[in-house]
């Protein structure tokens, strides 16, 4: 048995020698042949159909960070094959396998990554899974993993982006995996608490544990195309309520339609994408210094232009200040700007109602 375990590789190097492999990968939505370079160029998304394929933690990464640049952390250690747990093989076998095949570290490795960086010039730090490594399956490490990640992006006051790639809690380490779920979710309500934005980009599969804690929080939930996210599979749920489902149940674009995901983005516009929401959540400097107007000008000033303006002004800073959102009224806006910073505040509010119009190009130019 095991010599011819040690001779099969051997023989199929000697047969296989010189023969360019996997150079040309198969589209599984579309069965066109695809040459890897343009694959890798297009992000592993189908050029003839846009089919989003699997592509590794890190890979991802770099076409998310500015210039492709991140600095990855190492978490802590976790306990390692708590419950001495065998299947067909050792579960602490399986780790080593997975950890040598996922090559970058000899030990300690797990399906998630913590990194951080910048995306357009904003801190950013991200969790993200690895398919590849046991199903992207969250036991401890992972679940270690990610309230590390929050507690970095609670530290660096950046926002956290969690990508799961993952088929549920790791079922060989029994109570302990399901342990990360409450965990992980401790651990956005810290990032929460910080009022720092949390978001959940999930990508195919995101499914089990996974989806049933941290990646269901996001402030903003953002899916790729086609990708599988729900809790449990299919075939279970029909099995269970003895009904047929719909046709894409559980795809990214079915839960977008009923409301679970916010956005459905392709892979190619995510780091835009992803840029512009920080930018709405994240302001790392005020647009301008604001100065209080002096109190007697202002008194002297604001009857006969309150009320020469009401009217016009009022509707014109509304329309100007708030385009996306109809509701949005500019006051509201404007006093939330003011309720961060505490001197002088409700004077320059008023003010700044008074004076409308000069006002009004202010909050849309930010
Ligand atoms: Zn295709």
């Amino acid at each position: 048995m095991s010599w011819l375990e040690n001779i099969r590789p051997k023989i199929r190097a000697l047969v296989t020698r010189d023969v360019p492999e996997n150079l040309w990968v198969k589209c599984a939505a579309c069965d066109q042949m695809i040459f890897h370079r343009e694959l890798d160029a297009n992000l592993k998304v189908c050029p003839h159909c846009g089919h989003h394929m699997r592509i590794a933690a890190r890979e991802r990464l770099a076409a998310l960070f500015d210039d492709g640049a991140y600095q990855e952390i190492e978490p802590p250690k976790a306990i390692v094959d708590p419950l001495k747990f065998r299947d067909r093989k050792r579960y602490s076998e399986r780790l080593r396998d997975a950890q040598a095949a996922a090559g970058a570290r000899e030990s300690g490795g797990d399906a998630a990554l913590v990194c951080h960086g910048t995306m357009g010039g904003m801190k950013v730090v991200i969790a993200a899974f690895d398919f590849s490594f046991m199903g992207g399956s969250m036991g401890v490490a992972v679940g270690e993993a990610f309230v590390a990640a929050a507690r970095l992006a609670v530290l660096q006051q950046a926002p956290l982006i969690a990508i799961p790639a993952s088929g549920g809690a790791r079922m060989q380490e029994g109570i302990l995996s399901l342990m990360q779920m409450p965990r992980t979710v401790v651990a956005v309500q810290e990032v929460r608490e910080a009022r720092l934005p949390f978001i959940s980009l999930m990508t195919d599969p995101t499914t089990g544990g996974v989806s049933a804690s941290f990646a269901m929080l996001g402030d903003i939930a953002i899916a790729e195309p086609g990708a599988t996210i729900g809790f449990a599979g299919k075939r279970v749920i029909e099995d269970t309520i003895r009904e047929k489902l719909p046709e894409g149940f559980q795809s990214a674009e079915y839960l977008h339609e009923h409301g679970m995901v916010d956005m459905v983005v392709p892979r190619q516009e995510m780091r835009e994408t992803l840029i512009r929401t920080l930018r709405h959540l994240v302001r790392p400097n005020p647009p301008a210094d604001v100065v209080p107007l002096k109190p007697a000008g202002r008194i002297a000033a604001a009857p006969e232009k309150q009320k020469a303006l009401a009217g016009p002004a009022e509707s014109d800073a509304e329309t100007a200040a708030a385009p996306p959102k109809p509701s949005g009224k500019p006051s509201g806006k404007a006093s939330g700007k003011a309720s961060g910073k505490p001197s002088g505040k409700p004077a320059e509010e008023a003010a700044g109602n008074a004076s409308g119009p000069d006002k009004s190009g202010e909050p849309a130019a930010d």
